[in-house]
């Protein structure tokens, strides 16, 4: 199983450029990856040579631009064992949980009770507080082990006759942790609720199958996934969908229109109102087309000995601190540094030319839940080399005698 970074690398433009007079070292790929020229190409392409709206003409660009559009729907199905008609395109990860979370919480009453985890990220908690603040629901968290795991345990004592609604990460954005969620789903169904995996980072570290995990709901980002941003996706049991209303009102969305009353087109079209982002579902169908191209085994192999041996590396540093160690993990390291704030340890790693975030990554609870206000955040893609990762880890033991 060996990965050929080399040439994967030279299908990402960007990655020629320098910082600071310094190669570009991008180890911020959680918060959105590089994109590979193939999807750079197919959304250019699209614009130079077939591009008008979808759905609603009859003249040969806007029926190549629909059929392009709605080829990606069978591609993105494909990609995760799902029909067709159960894609939804939203405009990404956190539109999807909101229009899920606005949709159930339709029918949920006071005393309702929804299941979330201290590990999950604020798009996966704020919609849900909209239904305790609206509709008088419960809230309950999940906790987390020092480690970084879900302790299941607490997670299945948290499961009642009441809970309508798990919502869960498939993979942390900030511990890196993977989480059992075939296992998680299976609970929660068997107390009768829907379940909600947000796969933002899940999806990029593995290959889904829904079906397999089972899950009511999956949703994911095309922009961490190496492609564009403004693009997600929410995959539904076709049953979950039926039964859901519709999100937002507007063109596409409609069976009629009259002064008196309106019907609804079905599923998934239903949840589409207006212009789609015609051309990022194209440049989604261009990434998913280029990583079906690649060995994902041996790439999520790759990124997990870039995190091995940067581990390595650190061993025995007395100065760092590192949020989460899961046994099962993605490629995630998330520190703090002695005496240093994060955002200066990003700032002076800036100077080498490392790319890393800095802050509460949207998880204000699971930084709470670890004693921390903020940290550093170094995530590996499919791109990093191993020199990039000793060139991380020297620019980091720089930046620690800097402080020291
Ligand atoms: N969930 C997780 C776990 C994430 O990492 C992110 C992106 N940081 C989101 C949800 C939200 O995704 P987006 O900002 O693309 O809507």
């Amino acid at each position: 199983m060996v990965f050929d970074v080399q040439a994967a690398r030279a299908e990402f433009p960007i990655l020629q450029r320098q910082v600071h007079g310094k190669p570009l070292i991008y180890l911020d790929s959680a918060a959105s990856a590089q994109k590979p020229r193939a999807v750079i190409e197919a959304m250019t392409r699209a614009m130079e040579n077939s591009y008008a709206n979808v759905h609603r003409g009859l003249h040969t660009l806007a029926n190549e631009t629909t059929d392009a559009y709605e080829a990606v729907r069978r591609k993105v199905a494909d990609f995760i064992g799902a029909d067709e008609k159960e894609v939804v395109y939203t405009k990404g990860g956190t539109e999807a949980v909101n229009l899920v979370a606005q949709g159930l919480g339709m029918s949920l009453s006071p005393g309702d009770e929804i299941v979330l985890t201290e590990m999950e990220h604020h798009a996966n908690i704020v919609p849900w507080h909209f239904l305790r603040e609206r509709k008088g629901v419960v809230l309950k968290f999940a906790p987390v082990t020092d480690e970084g795991v879900l302790d299941l345990e607490a997670y299945q004592g948290l499961l009642t006759d009441r809970t309508r609604v798990v919502a869960v990460s498939h993979m942390s954005n900030v511990l890196g942790t993977i989480n059992p969620v075939t296992d998680i789903t299976r609970m929660a169904h068997e107390a009768g609720a829907v379940v909600l995996i947000d796969g933002c980072q899940g999806i990029v570290h593995k290959p889904v199958d829904v079906k397999a995990i089972d899950a009511d709901f999956y949703v994911f980002s095309g922009h961490k996934l190496y492609g564009p941003t403004g693009i997600g996706i929410l995959y539904g049991k076709a049953e979950q969908l039926a039964k859901l209303p519709p999100y937002q009102g507007g063109g596409e969305m409609i069976g009629t229109v009259s002064i008196d009353e309106i019907s609804y087109a079905d599923p998934p079209h239903r949840f589409e109102a207006g212009t789609p982002p015609i051309l990022e579902v194209i440049g989604l169908g261009a990434a998913i087309d280029w990583l079906a191209g690649q060995d994902r085994y041996a790439i999520a192999h790759h990124e997990a000995e870039l995190y091995r041996h940067v581990r390595e590396r650190l061993n025995g540093a007395n100065w760092l601190k590192v949020i989460g160690d899961a046994p099962d993990k993605g490629a995630i390291l998330s520190f703090t540094v002695e005496g240093a704030h994060a955002h200066d340890v990003a700032q002076i790693l800036d100077r080498y030319g490392v790319a890393v975030r800095a802050g509460t990554h949207c998880a204000e609870p699971l930084m709470r839940r670890f004693g921390v206000t903020s940290s550093a955040r170094a995530s590996f893609a499919l791109y990093n080399t191993q020199e990039e990762a000793d060139a991380f880890v020297d620019a980091l033991l720089k930046t620690q005698a800097f402080f020291a």
